[in-house]
């Protein structure tokens, strides 16, 4: 491990010769363990490539945009750069690529043109590592040299206590690491600005989508939750309405039975004579009558007749019943739940929709945006 860490620290410094060692350094993630390769006959980054490959299976159950950073100490040749482009383009929406290394390899630095103008350092494939590096940044790979913050990554995933790693130059005493961020700005400034540009831009996109996603969401679950309990009110009131009606119908067929039923009643009595002579109080008599109704022929009545009065009225009562909710009632229920409910339901099904958003809906506007629109910009 300490030998590692020395090849990261050696590599790339301006004046010195350069370890011939290749690392490529995988910290742990949610893919798996941390991954150490070096290169042999092949180049450490395709021996890694395949490595990572090999978990695409895990990168393809990823349920977030994930970072996975490459730490190498020489910026990848042109041949490797294209393995590593395809590569981050075969997992593009699951995994952010980062490659972070501690040189430039084989690259004319710009501040190399001052120092030692190319005498010191091998730069016959400068062109095509240059286009692989541009190969990368068009792949959606982030691509930058170290910094301190990356020091301490590197050494941790090594096992080592963090220590403030600063390389200074013997020629000049310059900080090589500030020196190779400038000359890689130098190098790809403008592809690097067009990049982060292009996720400044999806960023925009995504917080529009995520609004406009959350809005209508939010509404067409609300407006699930009125028609459930519309639909609840729906038949709740029309079962009411209907047995209003029909005790209002039998109530007034009642009234008509009564009033035949008094009437011959009262004959009756009038041609067996029964009304008694000596008694000279009429009204008494027809109260009699109507007591006779109240006690037992209304309910004889009722019996015998209510099924099929019910019946003969229920269907034309029901149809208007359900007329009048279209007309009028549903409306009226319908401002109800707008004024008065949907208050209540408000805050619980925002809440739903903005955790459903953050565990399922970014994710997948993430994709799209990786998927298709990046590439139209
Ligand atoms: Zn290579
Ligand atoms: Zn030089």
């Amino acid at each position: 491990m300490y030998e590692i860490l020395e090849t990261f620290k050696n590599s790339g410094l301006h004046g010195t010769g350069w370890p011939v060692t290749t690392y490529a350094v995988v910290p742990a993630s949610i893919l798996g363990d941390k991954i150490i390769v070096q290169n042999s006959t092949v180049h450490a980054e395709k021996r890694l490539v395949q490595k990572l490959s090999q978990n695409i299976g895990k990168v393809e159950d990823l349920q977030n945009l994930t970072n996975l950073k490459i730490f190498l100490n020489y910026s990848p040749c042109a041949d490797c750069a294209d393995v590593i482009a395809d590569f981050a383009r075969d997992v593009r929406g699951k995994l952010q690529v980062h490659v972070v290394f501690a040189s430039l390899y084989n690259i004319q630095r710009e501040s190399c043109q001052k120092n030692c103008n190319h005498k010191l350092c091998d730069t016959v494939r400068h062109e095509e590592n240059k286009e692989g590096l541009k190969l990368l940044l068009e792949a959606g790979v982030i691509l930058k040299t170290f910094c301190a913050a990356d020091w301490d990554e590197l050494q941790a995933t090594l096992g080592f206590n963090l220590e403030n790693i600063v390389r200074e130059r013997w020629d000049d005493g310059l900080d090589e690491d500030e020196v190779m961020e400038d000359d890689l700005w130098e190098l790809l400034g403008e592809e690097i600005e067009n990049v982060q540009r292009l996720n400044e831009m999806k960023e925009e996109w995504i917080e529009e989508q995520k609004e406009k996603w959350i809005e209508e969401e939010t509404e067409r679950r609300l407006s699930e939750i009125k028609e459930e309990w519309l639909d609840e009110k729906e038949d709740d009131w029309i079962e009411e309405e209907t047995e209003r009606r029909l005790d209002e119908l039998i109530q007034k067929w009642l009234e008509e039975r009564k009033d035949d039923w008094i009437e011959s009643e009262v004959n009756f009595r009038w041609e067996e004579n029964l009304w008694d002579p000596w008694d000279d109080d009429e009204d008494e008599d027809f109260r009699e009558v109507e007591e006779a109704w109240e006690m037992e022929q209304e309910q004889i009545f009722m019996d015998n007749w209510e099924d099929d009065v019910r019946e003969q009225y229920e269907g034309d009562v029901l149809r208007e019943a359900k007329n009048e909710w279209e007309i009028e009632e549903e409306e009226t229920f319908g401002n109800e739940w707008e004024s008065e409910l949907r208050g209540q339901h408000e805050d619980e099904v925002l809440c739903d929709v903005e955790a459903a958003w953050e565990t399922e809906e970014q994710f997948k506007f993430e994709q799209i945006w990786e998927n298709e629109n990046r590439w139209l910009y």
